[in-house]
């Protein structure tokens, strides 16, 4: 893997930067602000996509701030240019949905991922504006979506992983019913200064004890745990160096106002005296796909790419990381071209050797 692919398997798009919620944990600095994509951004970016999704599976990820912030108006407004092969997807707080919004997600073939920690003690963060607990809005919008049939993945932030907590999450989460389910441990990027640093021995716990949990119950497709055991599984066989795609994806994040920021979504909407404001150009003076084409040579990235080498020639988790998220480099090291991040201890480099402790102590030895 090296350099970036030209055409990226998705785009992100943030219709508003506004949010209803105000997360002690969130990264994003505009979100009090309600600045809305312009009819113009979408015509541009879909001028870009509509070929792409002709020909082969694309997605557009509706992100915020809160999505559904913007409106049901707006956003059919926004999805419009948009033609039928493009597969639409919003990440959602859900405390806004209700009959009419499922309605919506039907007419518009739009796929839901809610945010949610996990039970209502684990939802502290996750408040109002007003500073009251978000908990029983997320429940409403959950009930909702059940109601109406519609299938949906959850996505939980994690702040103090440990022992303990994988199985009580997991089950959770079966009940709740979603389908698909993504565990980030809590970074520290954007807005969000809280450290990252976490006890080595109980975050590999974490994520041991979460194998075991969906071993039992395998229902859910758990993203870190099933690409950990498909890795594993590639590193036995020995094709492992087939995992990683060959270029790394510029999943281009395409900002209320049409800027484009590549690699990492967390960087958008911030500036820095050295990087500029991180953008790789604007959609509505330049085609995305001109945009993309021309990515590596931001500087940001260029320092970035180096950054990626530097991984590979020096960390043996490099087969399965592929080289960390360029935010995460930024926020914690101030720069893109190190290398370890408490991030990648967290998030990459314990979660495999937490499978790996799992299968320590249940596989037992071939006779
Ligand atoms: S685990 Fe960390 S140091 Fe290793 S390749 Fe990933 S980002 Fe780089």
């Amino acid at each position: 893997m090296r350099g970036i692919a030209a055409v990226p398997s998705y785009v992100v798009m943030q219709p508003t930067t506004l949010c209803n919620l105000d997360c002690v944990y969130c990264y994003l600095p505009l979100r009090a602000a309600d600045r809305r994509m312009p009819l113009g951004v979408a015509e541009a970016v879909a001028a870009s996509v509509n070929p792409w999704a002709a020909s082969g599976r694309f997605s557009v990820v509706w992100h915020g701030g809160e999505p559904l912030a913007a409106g049901r108006e707006h956003l059919a407004a926004l999805l419009a240019p948009f033609g039928p092969a493009v597969e639409h997807h919003v990440q959602t707080n859900a405390t806004l949905i209700d009959d009419a919004w499922c309605a919506f997600f039907v007419e518009h073939g739009i796929r839901v991922s809610v945010s949610v920690d996990g039970p209502r003690a684990r939802n502290g963060e996750r408040v109002t504006r007003g500073g009251r607990p978000a908990y029983d809005r997320i429940l409403a919008g959950v009930a909702a979506l059940r109601r109406h049939g519609l299938p949906f993945s959850a996505l939980a932030v994690v702040s103090r992983p440990e022992r303990g907590l994988a199985t009580e999450l997991y089950d959770y989460f079966l009940d709740l019913g979603c389908d698909v389910l993504g565990i980030n441990i809590e970074e520290t990027e954007g807005v969000n200064t809280r450290t990252n640093a976490r006890d080595a021995a109980a975050v590999t716990g974490f994520w041991a004890e979460l194998v075991g949990a969906w071993r039992r119950d395998p229902r859910i497709h758990l993203r870190e745990i099933e690409w950990s055991l498909r890795y594993a599984g590639a590193v036995l066989a020995g094709t492992a160096d087939d995992l990683l795609p060959r270029r790394l994806d510029p999943i281009p994040t395409v900002s209320h106002d049409g800027s484009v920021v590549v690699l990492s979504p967390e960087l958008a909407g911030f500036t820095d005296p050295r990087y500029g404001d991180f953008s790789s150009g604007n959609v509505l003076t330049t085609p995305l796909a001109e945009i993309l084409a021309g990515a590596g040579r931001t500087p940001w990235v260029g320092e970035f790419l180096t950054g990626v080498e530097a991984c590979r020639s020096s960390c043996p988790y490099f087969g399965f990381c592929g080289g960390g998220h360029a935010a995460n480099r930024y926020f914690e090291l101030g720069r893109f071209d190190g290398t370890e991040t408490e991030h990648c201890r967290n998030s990459k480099i314990r979660l495999l050797e937490g499978v790996l402790e799992h299968a320590r102590d249940h596989e037992s030895p071939a006779a």
